[in-house]
């Protein structure tokens, strides 16, 4: 009776120690695969999270204005494999650890990540062109020289010109 009592007194001053949720914060741990995030001025539109989606939860769609394209990840379809963020070049797709995935049945088309990647403009010609992240070019040149920011700021085809150009051609 006394041990019992001991028990009761402890458990009365220390409080509940099962989890408080939903009525309150849960422990979440930092590295749990939980929803995708796509952070899309980092994003260089290479497609390749798409090749790798175990999933296939990540769909890419061009506008027909060629602004830019529409990003979109299914939460529901997704497996939280982390391929995607595994293998983007610019670390703009990347699993959050939010696991909060309940949904109304009604909200199951509409469940999910969308971003708008927007298209740059040749500074030349116009044209609009899927922008490379400063931080790709950062990566594979170091710092840009100021040749290279030319070339960066410029369409497939006026690059080819400006190339041939400087060949003489
Ligand atoms: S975590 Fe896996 S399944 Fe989910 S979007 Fe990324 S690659 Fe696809
Ligand atoms: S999120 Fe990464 S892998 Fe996917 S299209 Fe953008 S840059 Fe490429």
């Amino acid at each position: 009776m006394l041990t019992f009592l001991k028990v009761l007194w402890r458990n009365l001053l220390q409080g509940p120690s099962t989890d408080p949720f939903p009525f309150g914060e849960t422990h979440t741990p930092k590295r749990l695969r939980g929803k995708v995030r796509v952070d899309s001025k980092a994003c260089a539109g290479c497609s390749m999270c798409i090749n790798v989606c175990a999933g296939g939860a990540i769909r890419q769609v061009e506008r027909e204005d060629g602004s830019g394209k529409d990003f979109y990840v299914w939460h529901n379809t997704c497996t939280f494999c982390g391929l995607c963020e595994r293998f983007c070049p610019t670390g703009a797709i990347k699993l959050s650890n939010d696991w909060s995935t309940a949904h109304l049945n009604s909200e199951k088309f509409t469940f999910r990540e969308h971003e708008f990647i927007t298209y740059d403009k040749c500074e030349k010609c116009s044209t609009r062109m899927p922008r490379v992240p400063l931080a790709m070019l950062k990566k594979i040149y170091g710092e840009p020289t100021e040749d290279i920011m030319k070339l960066y700021r410029l369409c497939p085809e006026c690059r080819r010109q400006r190339a041939a150009r400087q060949l003489g051609a």
